[in-house]
């Protein structure tokens, strides 16, 4: 009986390795709804890196072919500046940076980082160049201090501890009974919006990745949390080509250039001075971006 047992035990493991590697791609990956299957071109080489080039070209792109969503977007991201995409909702600025993590090809146009398409690459090697602080961050059923060496195999405890600092979640953790070993997720402790980007802020530190992508949280934190979580984005970005995916405004004053992305095509581009002189869509949704905030402000008192 053991002899029929044994192969249906390493089925269930081998079942277990898979699903978790499914749940740890959706945790990583959480920009996507479903991924396409994107091939590496046979033999592709290494992206090398450089300081981390980023542009678009022309580049056109539909989920579906009969709905295009980005169409003809050129940027261009000098190493080490960051740049801003705002626009209404469906412009189609997550698309940007689906497109930038290869879930997907871009139908026409090509992406390149330090002058290689991104399509002719391996994938791991352009994963691993890029980093990722998703709007909403899976955590696994597991302790806080695993969920924050995710981010880099083999990363041992001081580096954990570093990172953790460097996200400002250290003093938080410090608090906890059981400190790194605390269960969080479904099972564990529920961490709070704000503590769940700051243990994704931590992997990414961990990481260290020359490109990161911010996928800014829809929901809004309250204003104290999110200066506090803004200024260790901040901190993160820095030396790094980065690219933010904002809804509020507010958050992106600073950022070396901004886009406005208006249905699938770059509508205004600039700094935050430059754009709300033109008095364009950017001013307009500056204003009243500016009027909301006023309101909260009077409700939060
Ligand atoms: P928001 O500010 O609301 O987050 P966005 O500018 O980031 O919006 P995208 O998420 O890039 O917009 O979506 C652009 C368009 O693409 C939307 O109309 C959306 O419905 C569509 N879309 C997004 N993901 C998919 C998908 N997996 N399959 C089909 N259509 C999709």
């Amino acid at each position: 009986l053991m002899q029929l047992f044994r192969p249906l035990d390493m089925l269930g493991w081998v079942y277990r390795s898979i699903r978790q590697g499914l749940i740890d791609m959706e945790a990583m990956f959480d920009l996507t709804d479903t991924p396409a299957e994107v091939v590496d071109v046979a033999s592709a080489p290494a992206l090398t890196v450089g300081d981390g080039h980023v542009r678009f070209e022309e580049v056109a792109f539909g989920y579906e072919p009969e709905r295009i969503i980005l169409k003809g977007v050129t940027l261009d991201v000098p190493a080490g500046t960051s740049m801003a995409v705002v626009g209404p909702s469906g412009a189609g600025k997550s698309t940007l940076a689906r497109l930038l993590y290869r879930f997907y090809d871009p139908t026409a146009g090509r992406i390149t980082i330090d002058g290689q398409d991104i399509a002719k690459v391996q994938q791991s090697s352009l994963r691993s160049a890029i980093g990722i602080v998703p709007q909403d961050t899976v955590l696994f059923n597991d302790t806080i201090g695993y969920n924050i060496g995710y981010g880099r195999e083999g990363a041992g405890q001081p580096e954990i501890e570093g990172a953790a600092r460097g996200a400002a979640i250290d003093t938080f953790i410090a608090a906890l009974p059981q400190g790194y070993e605390s269960m969080v997720g479904e099972r564990g402790l529920k961490l709070s919006g704000g503590e769940k980007q700051r243990v994704a802020i931590a992997r990414t530190l961990l990481k260290d990745p020359p490109i990161l992508i911010l996928d800014e949280a829809t929901s809004a934190l309250d204003s104290r949390t999110e200066e506090a979580i803004q200024s260790t984005l901040n901190a993160a970005a820095r030396g790094r080509t980065t690219i933010i995916i904002a809804h509020r405004l507010s958050t992106i004053v600073g950022a070396d250039q901004i886009v406005v992305l208006d249905a699938g095509r770059v509508a205004e581009r600039g700094t935050h001075a430059e754009l709300l002189a033109k008095g364009g869509l950017y001013a307009e949704l500056w204003a009243r971006q500016a009027a909301e905030r006023e309101l909260e402000e009077v409700v939060e008192g």
